[in-house]
């Protein structure tokens, strides 16, 4: 008996292992068929399954007939003189997202999307001026790591971390991150290392919880970006359902390895949470909690009210964490040149009133 599966997508991107091998039994070949289909598109990167050298000849051509292999299609390249590239893609109902590649120092990081858009209305972040248009499948996330590396010619041995940090909250769409996270970290898929990939959230505390429990789990990053309720809430409204007490509570209780840590992110901006009580306060929810934090000076751009920080204000708030015993980074903002905060890029190809005063491109 053949397993009763729905037909696949015609677009193969996306689905795993195990899917791959259904198809490959419905289609009457053997299991192991499916196994080496997975290997060609994600290890190989074969989009024409002609090339598919190993698979026989009328499999290569019923798949031919009936399938593709599509990754997002890339409408645009944009590089900052700091060497970050800024990738924005569309989709296949016209949508489109961005993706940022990130060389620094013998790696690379990748900041990929995980939504068009976003539903949480951070104040601060351009993404959420476009509200919420939709979840990207699995084979959208994949595909934006295969299509940037793929156009950046990434060399193989050079180490890739893969940050859920660009459009979207990823715990809101967690199901399809985490199948993607699983074709990522497969050695027959794309062999990124587990430890490379992390998931940063604003604090969908439930979502938390959910992760925990998975077997293939990334790092997990906490955008705090304040230090009380008041604060937080002003800036991020989903801390009225999700307070400071309740997220701290998931964090507590969020397993880590024996060598790992959690990662708080926070944003700094100008005479809003960057004081040097802030910082204390900071360093108070964070004690007891094997954590690191990055601080990250604001990508401004007009539309929204918030400057960054002044350098100085920034290591001030670095040493008052580092006095506490809290490992503390400060994350130089990558591509200000080409409007690299979350959703910049996208918001100014719509030719969003917005964005057409943000941050002008200087470089190409
Ligand atoms: N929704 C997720 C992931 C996307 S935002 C989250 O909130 O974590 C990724 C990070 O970028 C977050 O830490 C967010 O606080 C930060 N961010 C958003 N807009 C920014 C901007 N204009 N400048 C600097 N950092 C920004």
């Amino acid at each position: 008996m053949k397993p009763a599966i729905p037909p696949p997508q015609e677009n193969l991107l996306g689905l795993d292992k195990l899917e791959l091998c259904q198809l490959a039994e419905v289609l009457d070949e053997p299991k192991f068929r499916g196994k080496q289909l997975f290997h060609d598109i994600y290890a190989r990167r074969h989009r024409d399954f002609a090339q598919c050298a190993e698979l026989p000849a009328h499999f290569r051509q019923i798949l031919s007939s009936r399938y593709r292999v599509d990754y997002p299609e890339i409408k645009g390249r944009r590089a900052s003189r700091d060497g970050s590239v800024r990738y924005l893609f569309s989709l296949h109902d016209g949508e489109s997202v961005e993706t940022v590649y990130m060389p620094d120092e013998g790696r690379v990081t990748l900041c990929v999307s995980s939504q068009v858009g976003c539903a949480v209305n951070c104040r601060f972040c351009f993404t959420a001026l476009l509200g919420v248009k939709r979840n990207l499948d699995p084979g959208e996330i994949v595909g934006q790591i295969i299509a940037v590396t793929c156009a950046e010619q990434h060399p193989a041995g050079t180490p890739l971390n893969v940050v859920f940090m660009g459009m979207g909250e990823p715990l809101l769409n967690l199901d399809s991150v985490m199948k993607a996270v699983r074709i990522m970290v497969d050695a027959d898929g794309l062999a990124i290392a587990l430890r490379r990939i992390t998931i940063s959230t604003a604090g969908v505390i439930p979502k938390i919880h959910l992760l925990a429990r998975e077997a293939v789990r990334p790092k997990l990053a906490i955008s705090l970006n304040a230090s009380t309720d008041e604060q937080r809430t002003e800036l991020m409204p989903l801390n009225r359902k999700y307070p400071l007490s309740k997220l701290f509570e998931a964090c507590r209780a969020f397993p880590l390895g024996s060598r790992e840590h959690l990662t708080f992110e926070y944003v700094l901006l100008d005479g809003v949470n960057d004081t040097d009580s802030d910082a204390r306060r900071v360093g108070a929810l964070l004690a007891g909690i094997r954590s690191k934090v990055n601080l990250i000076p604001y990508n401004a751009g007009q539309g929204l009210p918030y400057r960054p920080s002044p350098l100085r204000r920034v290591l001030a708030f670095q040493k008052i964490l580092q006095d506490q015993q809290i490992p503390a980074f400060i994350r130089i903002s990558r591509g200000q040149d080409i409007m690299a905060a979350c959703g910049q890029l996208r918001l100014a190809e719509m030719g969003d009133s917005t964005a057409q005063a943000a941050q002008p491109l200087s470089s190409a």
